[in-house]
Protein backbone atom coordinates (compact mmCIF):
# COMPACT_ATOMS: atom_id res chain seq x y z
CA UNK A 1 0.00 0.00 0.00
CA UNK A 2 1.43 3.37 -0.86
CA UNK A 3 0.44 6.70 0.76
CA UNK A 4 1.89 9.93 0.23
CA UNK A 5 2.36 12.68 2.81
CA UNK A 6 2.02 16.36 0.97
CA UNK A 7 1.43 19.78 1.61
CA UNK A 8 -1.59 22.11 0.42
CA UNK A 9 -0.37 25.59 1.04
CA UNK A 10 3.65 26.87 0.77
CA UNK A 11 5.73 24.05 2.82
CA UNK A 12 5.98 23.84 6.14
CA UNK A 13 2.59 22.84 7.07
CA UNK A 14 3.61 20.23 9.47
CA UNK A 15 4.67 17.75 6.48
CA UNK A 16 7.86 16.36 8.56
CA UNK A 17 6.10 15.72 11.65
CA UNK A 18 3.16 13.38 10.12
CA UNK A 19 5.61 11.46 7.99
CA UNK A 20 7.42 10.78 10.90
CA UNK A 21 4.27 9.68 12.81
CA UNK A 22 3.23 7.87 9.87
CA UNK A 23 6.16 6.33 9.53
CA UNK A 24 5.95 3.84 12.59
CA UNK A 25 3.37 1.82 10.79
CA UNK A 26 5.72 1.71 7.35
CA UNK A 27 7.93 -0.33 5.50
CA UNK A 28 9.86 2.23 3.55
CA UNK A 29 9.71 6.36 3.13
CA UNK A 30 10.55 7.80 0.00
CA UNK A 31 11.73 10.96 -0.99
CA UNK A 32 10.37 11.85 -4.58
CA UNK A 33 11.15 15.53 -5.00
CA UNK A 34 12.94 18.82 -4.13
CA UNK A 35 16.32 18.79 -2.61
CA UNK A 36 18.00 20.27 0.13
CA UNK A 37 16.26 23.58 0.06
CA UNK A 38 13.54 22.94 2.52
CA UNK A 39 13.32 21.53 6.00
CA UNK A 40 11.48 19.29 8.00
CA UNK A 41 11.38 19.69 11.75
CA UNK A 42 11.04 17.08 13.82
CA UNK A 43 10.62 16.38 17.46
CA UNK A 44 10.48 12.82 18.57
CA UNK A 45 12.61 10.64 21.59
CA UNK A 46 16.23 11.38 20.30
CA UNK A 47 15.13 15.13 20.50
CA UNK A 48 14.50 18.04 17.77
CA UNK A 49 15.55 17.54 14.14
CA UNK A 50 15.99 19.34 10.73
CA UNK A 51 16.31 17.09 7.89
CA UNK A 52 16.66 18.60 4.81
CA UNK A 53 17.18 15.17 2.63
CA UNK A 54 16.89 12.49 4.09
CA UNK A 55 12.86 11.43 4.79
CA UNK A 56 11.06 11.95 7.92
CA UNK A 57 11.14 8.24 8.71
CA UNK A 58 14.84 7.70 9.75
CA UNK A 59 14.25 7.56 13.13
CA UNK A 60 13.31 3.68 13.37
CA UNK A 61 14.97 0.61 13.20
CA UNK A 62 12.39 -0.43 10.75
CA UNK A 63 12.48 1.42 7.86
CA UNK A 64 13.95 1.71 4.47
CA UNK A 65 14.82 5.42 3.25
CA UNK A 66 14.87 6.20 -0.13
CA UNK A 67 16.39 8.94 -1.98
CA UNK A 68 14.39 8.58 -5.41
CA UNK A 69 14.70 9.65 -8.65
CA UNK A 70 13.03 12.63 -8.61
CA UNK A 71 14.99 13.95 -5.99
CA UNK A 72 17.99 16.94 -6.95
CA UNK A 73 20.69 14.98 -4.70
CA UNK A 74 23.41 16.56 -2.80
CA UNK A 75 25.93 13.35 -1.76
CA UNK A 76 27.48 16.01 0.61
CA UNK A 77 24.45 17.29 2.35
CA UNK A 78 22.97 13.86 2.07
CA UNK A 79 25.97 12.50 4.12
CA UNK A 80 26.56 15.26 6.81
CA UNK A 81 22.61 15.06 7.59
CA UNK A 82 23.69 11.14 8.68
CA UNK A 83 26.13 11.81 10.66
CA UNK A 84 24.59 14.64 12.17
CA UNK A 85 21.86 12.27 13.52
CA UNK A 86 24.19 9.24 14.67
CA UNK A 87 26.35 11.50 16.04
CA UNK A 88 23.28 12.38 18.52
CA UNK A 89 22.40 9.01 18.82
CA UNK A 90 20.28 7.59 16.28
CA UNK A 91 20.83 4.11 14.78
CA UNK A 92 22.55 4.04 11.59
CA UNK A 93 19.53 4.64 9.12
CA UNK A 94 19.08 2.07 6.16
CA UNK A 95 19.05 4.02 2.97
CA UNK A 96 18.76 3.68 -1.16
CA UNK A 97 19.81 5.81 -3.38
CA UNK A 98 18.17 6.01 -6.93
CA UNK A 99 20.53 5.21 -9.88
CA UNK A 100 18.60 7.38 -11.37
CA UNK A 101 18.66 10.20 -9.45
CA UNK A 102 20.97 13.26 -10.46
CA UNK A 103 23.36 14.97 -8.37
CA UNK A 104 23.56 18.72 -7.21
CA UNK A 105 26.88 19.73 -8.52
CA UNK A 106 29.05 22.46 -6.85
CA UNK A 107 28.38 24.67 -9.46
CA UNK A 108 24.96 24.46 -9.50
CA UNK A 109 25.08 25.90 -5.67
CA UNK A 110 27.56 28.99 -7.39
CA UNK A 111 25.13 29.73 -10.62
CA UNK A 112 22.08 29.82 -8.01
CA UNK A 113 24.06 32.52 -5.91
CA UNK A 114 25.62 34.20 -9.11
CA UNK A 115 22.01 34.75 -10.50
CA UNK A 116 20.47 36.10 -7.44
CA UNK A 117 23.15 38.71 -7.40
CA UNK A 118 22.57 39.53 -10.73
CA UNK A 119 18.51 39.94 -10.08
CA UNK A 120 18.95 41.96 -6.86
CA UNK A 121 15.87 43.05 -6.09
CA UNK A 122 13.72 40.83 -8.58
CA UNK A 123 15.05 38.21 -7.36
CA UNK A 124 12.87 35.00 -6.65
CA UNK A 125 14.03 34.73 -3.22
CA UNK A 126 16.32 31.21 -3.99
CA UNK A 127 17.66 29.35 -0.81
CA UNK A 128 20.77 29.23 -3.26
CA UNK A 129 20.94 25.85 -2.76
CA UNK A 130 21.79 25.27 -6.58
CA UNK A 131 18.10 23.95 -6.99
CA UNK A 132 16.68 25.73 -9.93
CA UNK A 133 20.32 25.45 -12.15
CA UNK A 134 20.34 21.39 -10.96
CA UNK A 135 16.39 21.01 -12.49
CA UNK A 136 17.41 23.41 -15.52
CA UNK A 137 20.07 21.01 -16.39
CA UNK A 138 18.60 17.78 -15.72
CA UNK A 139 15.88 19.05 -18.26
CA UNK A 140 18.69 20.50 -20.65
CA UNK A 141 20.10 16.91 -20.73
CA UNK A 142 23.31 18.20 -18.83
CA UNK A 143 23.01 16.91 -15.58
CA UNK A 144 24.82 14.41 -14.50
CA UNK A 145 23.19 11.33 -13.27
CA UNK A 146 24.15 8.94 -9.96
CA UNK A 147 24.51 5.83 -12.55
CA UNK A 148 27.18 7.40 -14.94
CA UNK A 149 29.25 7.67 -11.60
CA UNK A 150 30.06 4.43 -12.54
CA UNK A 151 31.21 5.40 -16.08
CA UNK A 152 35.28 6.99 -16.15
CA UNK A 153 35.01 7.17 -19.81
CA UNK A 154 31.70 8.96 -19.95
CA UNK A 155 32.38 10.94 -16.70
CA UNK A 156 36.02 12.18 -18.86
CA UNK A 157 34.01 13.27 -21.95
CA UNK A 158 31.66 15.00 -20.04
CA UNK A 159 33.02 17.12 -17.95
CA UNK A 160 34.92 18.76 -20.77
CA UNK A 161 31.37 19.35 -22.46
CA UNK A 162 29.96 21.08 -19.43
CA UNK A 163 33.12 23.47 -18.72
CA UNK A 164 32.87 24.58 -22.20
CA UNK A 165 28.68 25.51 -21.79
CA UNK A 166 29.13 26.87 -17.93
CA UNK A 167 32.64 28.67 -18.73
CA UNK A 168 30.64 30.82 -21.18
CA UNK A 169 27.91 31.68 -18.95
CA UNK A 170 30.57 32.42 -16.00
CA UNK A 171 32.75 34.49 -17.90
CA UNK A 172 30.46 36.86 -20.30
CA UNK A 173 27.24 37.33 -17.93
CA UNK A 174 28.66 37.06 -14.54
CA UNK A 175 32.21 37.44 -14.75
CA UNK A 176 33.13 35.02 -12.20
CA UNK A 177 35.96 32.30 -12.56
CA UNK A 178 35.64 29.40 -14.95
CA UNK A 179 35.33 25.78 -14.31
CA UNK A 180 38.10 23.20 -14.80
CA UNK A 181 37.30 19.88 -15.83
CA UNK A 182 39.88 18.12 -13.55
CA UNK A 183 37.97 19.71 -10.72
CA UNK A 184 34.51 18.43 -11.84
CA UNK A 185 36.12 14.96 -12.20
CA UNK A 186 37.55 14.90 -8.86
CA UNK A 187 34.09 16.14 -7.41
CA UNK A 188 32.06 13.08 -9.19
CA UNK A 189 35.38 10.76 -8.04
CA UNK A 190 34.43 11.86 -4.07
CA UNK A 191 30.42 11.46 -4.85
CA UNK A 192 31.02 8.06 -6.28
CA UNK A 193 33.40 6.99 -2.85
CA UNK A 194 30.14 8.20 -0.52
CA UNK A 195 27.64 7.41 -2.45
CA UNK A 196 28.72 3.71 -3.99
CA UNK A 197 27.56 1.09 -0.99
CA UNK A 198 23.69 3.03 -1.21
CA UNK A 199 23.00 3.30 -5.00
CA UNK A 200 20.39 0.39 -6.28
CA UNK A 201 17.18 0.14 -8.59
CA UNK A 202 15.23 1.73 -6.50
CA UNK A 203 12.14 1.54 -8.67
CA UNK A 204 12.69 -2.27 -9.12
CA UNK A 205 13.01 -2.84 -5.62
CA UNK A 206 9.48 -0.85 -5.31
CA UNK A 207 8.27 -2.88 -7.52
CA UNK A 208 8.71 -5.95 -5.41
CA UNK A 209 8.01 -4.25 -2.32
CA UNK A 210 4.69 -3.12 -3.63
CA UNK A 211 3.87 -6.95 -4.69
CA UNK A 212 5.14 -8.06 -1.31
CA UNK A 213 2.39 -6.06 0.53
CA UNK A 214 4.81 -3.70 1.78
CA UNK A 215 3.81 -0.24 3.45
CA UNK A 216 5.48 2.77 1.69
CA UNK A 217 5.00 6.29 2.32
CA UNK A 218 6.07 8.91 -0.12
CA UNK A 219 7.12 12.06 1.40
CA UNK A 220 6.65 15.65 -0.54
CA UNK A 221 8.49 18.92 0.05
CA UNK A 222 6.99 22.07 0.09
CA UNK A 223 3.02 22.37 -0.90
CA UNK A 224 1.04 22.83 -3.96
CA UNK A 225 1.57 26.26 -4.46
CA UNK A 226 5.02 25.87 -5.11
CA UNK A 227 4.30 23.20 -7.64
CA UNK A 228 5.78 24.74 -11.09
CA UNK A 229 2.43 24.07 -12.97
CA UNK A 230 -0.55 24.57 -10.74
CA UNK A 231 1.43 27.25 -7.84
CA UNK A 232 2.14 30.75 -7.97
CA UNK A 233 4.24 30.59 -11.20
CA UNK A 234 7.45 32.29 -10.97
CA UNK A 235 7.65 31.95 -7.20
CA UNK A 236 7.84 28.51 -7.30
CA UNK A 237 10.13 25.84 -6.82
CA UNK A 238 11.74 23.25 -9.85
CA UNK A 239 10.12 20.46 -9.62
CA UNK A 240 6.18 19.12 -9.01
CA UNK A 241 5.02 19.13 -5.63
CA UNK A 242 2.50 17.47 -6.11
CA UNK A 243 1.41 13.30 -4.62
CA UNK A 244 0.83 12.95 -8.89
CA UNK A 245 4.41 13.41 -8.94
CA UNK A 246 5.09 10.76 -6.78
CA UNK A 247 4.59 8.11 -9.34
CA UNK A 248 7.72 9.83 -11.56
CA UNK A 249 10.05 10.83 -8.66
CA UNK A 250 9.97 7.18 -7.10
CA UNK A 251 9.42 5.29 -10.11
CA UNK A 252 5.93 3.43 -9.36
CA UNK A 253 3.14 3.09 -10.77
CA UNK A 254 0.70 5.69 -10.25
CA UNK A 255 -2.49 3.54 -9.16
CA UNK A 256 -0.44 2.69 -6.30
CA UNK A 257 -0.69 5.51 -4.63
CA UNK A 258 -3.90 4.97 -2.31
CA UNK A 259 -3.98 7.44 0.18
CA UNK A 260 -3.17 10.94 -0.46
CA UNK A 261 -2.89 12.55 2.94
CA UNK A 262 -2.68 16.30 2.64
CA UNK A 263 -1.05 18.69 5.63
CA UNK A 264 -2.86 21.52 5.47
CA UNK A 265 -1.82 24.36 8.91
CA UNK A 266 -4.46 25.95 11.17
CA UNK A 267 -2.94 29.43 9.98
CA UNK A 268 -0.78 30.27 6.89
CA UNK A 269 3.08 30.71 6.86
CA UNK A 270 5.12 31.13 3.71
CA UNK A 271 8.93 31.95 2.84
CA UNK A 272 10.17 33.57 0.07
CA UNK A 273 8.60 35.83 -2.19
CA UNK A 274 5.23 36.00 -4.25
CA UNK A 275 1.34 36.89 -3.53
CA UNK A 276 0.22 35.84 -0.24
CA UNK A 277 -3.17 37.08 -0.17
CA UNK A 278 -3.88 36.66 4.11
CA UNK A 279 -0.62 37.90 5.28
CA UNK A 280 -0.33 39.66 8.41
CA UNK A 281 2.17 42.28 9.52
CA UNK A 282 3.34 44.33 12.52
CA UNK A 283 2.30 42.86 15.99
CA UNK A 284 0.05 40.55 15.09
CA UNK A 285 2.46 38.63 13.02
CA UNK A 286 5.18 38.84 15.21
CA UNK A 287 2.66 37.09 18.05
CA UNK A 288 1.71 34.67 15.59
CA UNK A 289 5.52 33.63 14.65
CA UNK A 290 6.70 33.87 18.03
CA UNK A 291 4.19 31.48 19.17
CA UNK A 292 3.91 29.29 15.55
CA UNK A 293 5.64 25.75 15.18
CA UNK A 294 7.36 24.46 17.69
CA UNK A 295 9.60 27.23 19.10
CA UNK A 296 8.52 29.62 16.52
CA UNK A 297 7.99 30.27 12.36
CA UNK A 298 11.41 30.01 11.06
CA UNK A 299 12.62 28.91 8.17
CA UNK A 300 13.99 24.98 8.69
CA UNK A 301 16.69 25.23 6.66
CA UNK A 302 17.45 29.05 6.58
CA UNK A 303 16.55 30.56 9.83
CA UNK A 304 14.21 33.02 7.48
CA UNK A 305 11.63 34.55 9.74
CA UNK A 306 8.59 33.32 7.82
CA UNK A 307 6.08 35.38 6.44
CA UNK A 308 2.75 34.86 8.07
CA UNK A 309 -1.45 35.21 8.06
CA UNK A 310 -4.60 33.64 8.83
CA UNK A 311 -5.83 30.73 7.68
CA UNK A 312 -6.73 30.78 3.56
CA UNK A 313 -9.69 28.41 2.52
CA UNK A 314 -9.48 29.64 -1.33
CA UNK A 315 -5.87 28.24 -1.12
CA UNK A 316 -6.09 25.74 0.79
CA UNK A 317 -9.38 24.15 -1.33
CA UNK A 318 -7.29 24.75 -4.38
CA UNK A 319 -3.96 23.30 -2.67
CA UNK A 320 -6.35 20.05 -1.64
CA UNK A 321 -7.59 19.46 -5.00
CA UNK A 322 -4.83 19.59 -6.69
CA UNK A 323 -2.76 16.64 -4.64
CA UNK A 324 -5.87 14.51 -5.46
CA UNK A 325 -6.48 14.42 -0.85
CA UNK A 326 -8.16 11.36 0.66
CA UNK A 327 -7.36 13.05 4.09
CA UNK A 328 -6.49 15.80 5.35
CA UNK A 329 -4.03 16.33 8.20
CA UNK A 330 -5.00 19.52 9.77
CA UNK A 331 -1.46 20.92 11.48
CA UNK A 332 -0.53 23.45 14.75
CA UNK A 333 -4.31 23.84 15.39
CA UNK A 334 -2.82 23.88 19.48
CA UNK A 335 -0.71 27.37 18.50
CA UNK A 336 -4.32 29.56 18.16
CA UNK A 337 -5.01 29.11 21.55
CA UNK A 338 -4.05 32.66 22.48
CA UNK A 339 -6.64 34.20 20.39
CA UNK A 340 -10.09 35.98 21.35
CA UNK A 341 -11.22 35.68 18.21
CA UNK A 342 -9.64 33.97 14.68
CA UNK A 343 -9.76 35.71 11.24
CA UNK A 344 -10.15 33.38 8.63
CA UNK A 345 -9.66 34.19 4.40
CA UNK A 346 -12.95 32.90 3.04
CA UNK A 347 -12.67 34.32 -0.69
CA UNK A 348 -10.77 37.09 -2.56
CA UNK A 349 -11.78 40.03 -3.76
CA UNK A 350 -10.53 40.44 -7.52
CA UNK A 351 -11.35 44.01 -9.71
CA UNK A 352 -14.34 44.20 -7.08
CA UNK A 353 -15.36 40.69 -7.48
CA UNK A 354 -15.59 38.00 -4.77
CA UNK A 355 -13.97 34.19 -5.69
CA UNK A 356 -13.01 31.50 -3.75
CA UNK A 357 -11.76 30.06 -7.25
CA UNK A 358 -8.08 30.40 -6.32
CA UNK A 359 -6.48 32.36 -9.94
CA UNK A 360 -3.26 32.67 -12.21
CA UNK A 361 -0.48 34.74 -10.64
CA UNK A 362 -0.95 38.08 -12.61
CA UNK A 363 -4.72 38.19 -10.82
CA UNK A 364 -3.86 36.64 -7.21
CA UNK A 365 -1.66 39.87 -7.05
CA UNK A 366 -4.31 41.68 -7.00
CA UNK A 367 -6.81 39.79 -4.75
CA UNK A 368 -7.90 41.20 -1.62
CA UNK A 369 -9.03 38.70 1.51
CA UNK A 370 -12.37 38.68 2.42
CA UNK A 371 -12.16 37.87 6.31
CA UNK A 372 -14.21 36.50 8.46
CA UNK A 373 -13.76 36.10 11.95
CA UNK A 374 -14.49 32.84 14.29
CA UNK A 375 -14.51 32.80 18.06
CA UNK A 376 -11.44 31.64 19.68
CA UNK A 377 -11.62 29.04 22.52
CA UNK A 378 -8.85 30.58 24.71
CA UNK A 379 -7.31 27.37 26.17
CA UNK A 380 -4.10 24.69 25.81
CA UNK A 381 -5.81 21.91 23.63
CA UNK A 382 -2.55 20.00 24.13
CA UNK A 383 -2.43 16.64 25.33
CA UNK A 384 -6.13 16.05 24.20
CA UNK A 385 -6.79 12.88 22.71
CA UNK A 386 -10.22 12.45 21.24
CA UNK A 387 -12.18 14.71 19.28
CA UNK A 388 -14.86 15.55 21.77
CA UNK A 389 -12.69 16.46 24.32
CA UNK A 390 -11.50 19.64 22.43
CA UNK A 391 -13.06 23.00 23.34
CA UNK A 392 -16.49 23.51 21.19
CA UNK A 393 -15.35 26.54 19.59
CA UNK A 394 -12.27 24.59 18.55
CA UNK A 395 -14.42 21.73 17.00
CA UNK A 396 -16.27 25.09 15.26
CA UNK A 397 -12.92 26.01 13.58
CA UNK A 398 -11.95 22.47 12.20
CA UNK A 399 -15.32 22.24 11.50
CA UNK A 400 -15.60 25.26 9.60
CA UNK A 401 -12.60 24.97 7.20
CA UNK A 402 -13.49 21.19 6.66
CA UNK A 403 -16.85 22.66 4.89
CA UNK A 404 -14.79 25.67 3.24
CA UNK A 405 -12.04 23.24 1.66
CA UNK A 406 -14.52 20.23 0.72
CA UNK A 407 -11.99 17.36 1.95
CA UNK A 408 -12.40 15.41 5.29
CA UNK A 409 -10.06 16.59 8.59
CA UNK A 410 -9.09 13.05 9.69
CA UNK A 411 -6.39 13.91 11.69
CA UNK A 412 -5.70 16.82 13.74
CA UNK A 413 -2.08 17.63 15.05
CA UNK A 414 -2.17 19.19 18.74
CA UNK A 415 1.64 19.58 19.35
CA UNK A 416 5.01 18.96 17.73
CA UNK A 417 5.53 15.42 19.22
CA UNK A 418 4.56 12.11 17.34
CA UNK A 419 1.89 11.59 19.64
CA UNK A 420 0.33 14.85 19.96
CA UNK A 421 -2.25 13.97 17.36
CA UNK A 422 -6.12 13.62 17.09
CA UNK A 423 -7.73 10.67 14.79
CA UNK A 424 -11.29 11.77 13.34
CA UNK A 425 -13.57 8.96 11.75
CA UNK A 426 -15.33 11.50 9.13
CA UNK A 427 -15.99 9.09 5.83
P1 LIG B 1 7.30 20.69 7.00
O1 LIG B 1 8.35 21.22 6.13
O2 LIG B 1 5.96 20.64 6.33
O3 LIG B 1 7.66 19.38 7.63
O4 LIG B 1 7.10 21.72 8.18
P2 LIG B 1 8.19 22.32 9.18
O5 LIG B 1 8.86 21.22 9.88
O6 LIG B 1 9.04 23.31 8.52
O7 LIG B 1 7.25 23.18 10.14
C1 LIG B 1 6.39 22.65 11.01
C2 LIG B 1 6.77 23.11 12.42
O8 LIG B 1 5.67 22.92 13.24
C3 LIG B 1 7.87 22.28 13.05
O9 LIG B 1 8.60 23.11 13.93
C4 LIG B 1 7.12 21.21 13.81
O10 LIG B 1 7.81 20.68 14.92
C5 LIG B 1 5.94 21.97 14.26
N1 LIG B 1 4.69 21.24 14.38
C6 LIG B 1 4.16 20.27 13.57
N2 LIG B 1 2.93 19.94 13.99
C7 LIG B 1 2.67 20.73 15.08
C8 LIG B 1 1.53 20.90 15.93
O11 LIG B 1 0.50 20.28 15.76
N3 LIG B 1 1.65 21.84 16.93
C9 LIG B 1 2.77 22.59 17.11
N4 LIG B 1 2.78 23.48 18.09
N5 LIG B 1 3.84 22.47 16.32
C10 LIG B 1 3.79 21.57 15.31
Amino acid sequence: MVQAVVGANWGDEGKGKITDMLAEEADIIVRFQGGANAGHTIVNDYGKFALHTLPSGVFYNHTTSIIGNGVALNIPVLFNEVKSIVDRGVPMPKILVSDRAQMVMSYHILFDQYEEERLGGKSFGSTKSGIAPFYSDKYAKIGFQVSELFDEDLLKEKVVRICEQKNVTLKHLYHKPELKPEDLLEELHNYKKMVEPFVCDTSAYLWNAIKEGKKILLEGQLGSLKDPDHGIYPMVTSSSTLAAYGAIGAGIPPYEIKKIVTVVKAYSSAVGAGAFVSEIFGDEADELRKRGGDGGEFGATTGRPRRMGWFDCVASKYGCRIQGTTDVAFTVLDVLGYLDEIPVCVGYEIDGEVTTDFPTTAKLEKAKPVLKKLPGWKTDIRGIKNYEDLPENCRKYIEFIEEQIGFPITMVSNGPGRHDIIYRNVK
